[in-house]
This record gives C-alpha cells, sequence and structure tokens, in this order.
C-alpha cells in the first residue's frame, strides 16, 4: 500500500511524519512527534495521539550507514524489503510480529504498530529481566517462518520467487564481512581492548578455525533453504513477561535456516556468560528450549504441512534438524567471536564496568565461539552446548 505522493526520496522530518501518520488516526486528534532510533542506519519516529497516547511508528530507512564516523552508502531498497519480510513472517506466526500499516518504497519507510509498551529484550535481560516465554515464543518464530518459506512447504515456483523478491545482496555484503571474514583476519573495521589482543592473534593464525569459518561462510552465501529473519539479535526483539515481537528484518533474505537460530542463541549465551548461579540458569533454560521448541513446532510443521516427496524416507527428518544444529552452532560460534572482537558489540559485554570481569567474559565469548565452530559436528545435543557454558 502507498500512502504518500511524493516522488523522489527525502528524510522525513517529524513534522512530515505526523502527516503521513495522521490517516491512521481519529479526524481531529492532535498529533506530536519524535525520533527514537538510534540513529545508525534508519530514522524511527513515534507519531502519537496527544490525549490517549495511542501511537504508531515510521520507520525510514537512510540512504546511508554510519559506522565508525564514517558514512558509506547503503540501498534504501531494505526498507521495502523490511516490510515484505515482517508480512510474510505475520502469515506464519502473526502475533509475533508488528503490524504493517502501510509501506512506501519512495521515501522508504514503513508504518507498523507501536511497541513501546514492550521493552527491547537485550536491555531488560541485561537489568535482570528473565523473560519466562523468551524462548518458547522465539522457538515458534523461527519453526514457523523457517519451516513455511522453505522447500518443505512451498511449490518450487513459489519458492524461487520469494528467493528472487528477497535478493539483498547489499545487507548480507554486511553480515559476509563483519561476522564471517573481518573477525579472522587483521581488518581494520575489528575492534577490541588491548588485553585480547594475544587471543585475537591467536584466531588471526589458527587455520582449523578459519577454514571452518569459511565453510559458514559459504553455507551462509550458497544455501536458500528459508526466508530468514537474517540479524535476529535480542536488540530486534521487544518483550515483556508474557509478549514477544520480532521487529527490524531488514537483512532478510534465503539463507540457511540454523544462522537465526544460531544469532539468537549466541545472544542469550553472551548475556547468559555475565550472569551467575540461578540468573545463568535462566539463560541456560532460555538456550536449550529455544532450540526444544524450534526442533518440536519443525517436527510437527513438517508432518502437518510439508509437501515434499522424500518427506516420509525414514531419517530424512532426523538428517535435516542435524544439518540445522551443526549450522547453528557454527553460526553462533561465529556471532560470539565478532560481537567480541569485530565492528558491532554487544552491550551485554561492551556495558561491564569493571575491566578484569569485562576481559574474563570476553576471553570466555571467544573461546565458546572457537568451540562452537571446530566441535559443531561432535556436539551431540544442545545439552552439551550449555555444559560448555555452565564451564566457567
Ligand atoms: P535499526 O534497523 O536502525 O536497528 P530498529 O528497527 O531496530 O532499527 O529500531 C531501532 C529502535 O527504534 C528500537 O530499538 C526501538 O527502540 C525503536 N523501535 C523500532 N520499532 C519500534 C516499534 N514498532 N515500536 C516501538 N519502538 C520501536
Ligand atoms: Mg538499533
Ligand atoms: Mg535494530
Ligand atoms: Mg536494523
Amino acid at each position: 500500500m502507498t500512502t504518500s505522493a511524493i516522488s523522489t526520496y527525502e528524510p522525513l522530518t517529524e513534522e512530515t511524519a505526523i502527516k503521513l501518520a495522521a490517516r491512521l488516526f481519529p479526524e481531529g486528534a492532535i498529533l506530536k512527534c519524535q525520533e527514537i532510533g538510534d540513529g545508525n542506519l534508519n530514522y524511527v519516529f513515534r507519531v502519537s495521539d496527544s490525549k490517549s497516547d495511542k501511537g504508531v511508528i515510521i520507520k525510514q530507512a537512510l540512504p546511508y550507514a554510519k559506522v565508525v564516523g564514517e558514512s558509506w552508502p547503503l540501498t534504501l531498497k531494505r526498507a521495502a524489503i523490511e516490510a515484505a519480510a515482517l508480512r510474510k513472517h505475520s502469515e506464519f506466526a502473526a502475533v509475533l510480529v508488528p503490524e504493517v500499516y502501510g509501506t512506501d518504497e519512495t521515501l522508504a519507510y514503513t508504518i507498523m504498530e507501536d511497541l513501546s509498551h514492550l521493552t527491547i529484550a537485550r536491555e531488560g535481560l541485561i537489568q535482570g529481566k528473565n523473560y519466562p516465554n523468551l524462548s518458547a515464543h522465539i522457538g515458534e518464530y523461527l519453526a514457523q517462518t523457517l519451516f513455511h518459506t522453505s522447500d518443505f512447504a512451498l511449490h518450487p515456483f513459489e519458492k524461487k520467487r520469494l528467493v528472487a523478491e528477497f535478493s539483498n545482496p547489499e545487507l548480507c555484503k554486511i553480515t559476509e564481512d563483519l561476522i564471517f571474514t573481518d573477525p579472522f583476519f587483521d581488518h581494520d573495521t575489528n575492534n577490541f581492548e588491548p588485553e585480547l589482543r594475544q587471543v585475537v592473534e591467536a584466531i588471526w593464525s589458527n587455520n582449523a578455525l578459519k577454514l571452518e569459518a569459511a565453510k559458514l561462510k559459504r553455507s551462509f552465501v550458497t544455501e536458500a533453504e528459508a526466508l530468514l529473519h537474517g540479524d535476529l539479535h535480542t536488540g530486534s526483539i521487544f518483550a515483556d513477561d508474557n509478549q514477544t515481537k520480532v521487529i527490524d528484518p531488514e537483512f532478510a533474505f534465503y539463507g540457511p535456516i540454523g544462522f537465526d537460530v544460531g544469532l539468537f542463541i549466541a545472544n542469550l549465551i553472551a548475556q547468559g556468560i555475565t550472569r551467575n548461579g540461578e540468573d545463568r540458569e535462566a539463560i541456560v533454560g532460555h538456550v536449550i528450549n529455544t532450540w526444544e521448541v524450534f526442533e518440536a513446532r519443525f517436527s510437527q510443521l513438517w508432518h502437518s504441512d510439508g509437501i515434499e516427496d522424500f518427506k516420509d524416507v525414514p531419517g530424512y527428518l532426523e538428517s535435516v534438524l542435524d544439518k540445522i544444529f551443526r549450522d547453528t552452532l557454527g553460526f553462533a560460534g561465529c556471532e560470539l567471536i565478532r560481537r567480541t572482537i569485530g565492528l558491532a558489540h554487544v552491550k551485554d559485554l561492551d556495558g561491564i564496568e569493571e575491566a578484569e570481569r569485562r576481559i574474563q567474559f570476553k576471553k570466555q565469548a571467544l573461546q565458546l565461539g572457537e568451540t562452537f565452530i571446530i566441535k559443531r559436528s561432535e556436539l551431540t545435543s544442545i545439552h552439551d552446548v550449555t555444559a560448555l557454558l555452565e564451564e566457567f
């Protein structure tokens, strides 16, 4: 749905955002607007009714990314990809994504449901919240969105049409560089504390590890298994004790299923590393439950909604799940490494004020990342994975 007559791109202002959102409010409502994004890639405006405080969100892509003080051009098409991915994923997991009210390709914005009553999961987790339903909801989201957009559920013509629709080369290139390549070499996008230099140099000279990272990158660029979210970290999830909503799929494209699962699990683990005792157990429980809910729902959908001729061949579902599990571990490993020494870090680790603890946690993140990558064909269950975290 197009909601604007403007024919060339321009960045929105609080005034123009109010004009675009007005049709979604009762006539005569007095509207106010605030830009609430973090401002690296996109604007996020909240337009709300001054009386009721009911709001809507307008997210607009900027034509450049601001990273390390520099700007580089970045396609505006990602706004249309994000809106289309939210809509496609809502076909299968409607309660787990924000509703899209409208989108405009020229101005590169999406108007969507306001989720301000929820908290970004990463922020809440850092404050010690446990979000009891987080893993059940994300396990469900992963199984529903990934199964239903795969060849196991779609006619091959529709599958290939979607692969083309969600071609997202510029955003994929960011992932290819920042997750799979740069952290494993002495590239100037890397960013780490001097106390980590020795372990980082050990990564750069670890050819066995780099070989596995190369294989994982190749999976990422070649395996069009399902429509991924593409950036499923805990900062892309709104939550409270009852509800979970996944936002920000601008990196969506057809890739390997384990990538979304692995990113989410890695971000849980980065949080788990910083916790002790019962608080740590809550995160361990989420890691296990994410996989178990994903696996159970994926298996159920395989039988109820699967169209693949081979689906009843004994052992086939198990081999598909085994492949996803190994990919999950490998991608989780890459994510742990890049969130520690690459360009974009996580606040779970960077926010630890005491330097000694922070460095220790970062070394643990790197060690777990390496182990996940190297041992991904030996680890046999999700419990083996969380046992590694519990060794610290
Ligand atoms: P980016 O792609 O720039 O990371 P996000 O989609 O993650 O943009 O949004 C950035 C921030 O804007 C979020 O962390 C959140 O604070 C706010 N935001 C985004 N979408 C919504 C929404 N639907 N409701 C309320 N706040 C939102
Ligand atoms: Mg952000
Ligand atoms: Mg984001
Ligand atoms: Mg984003």
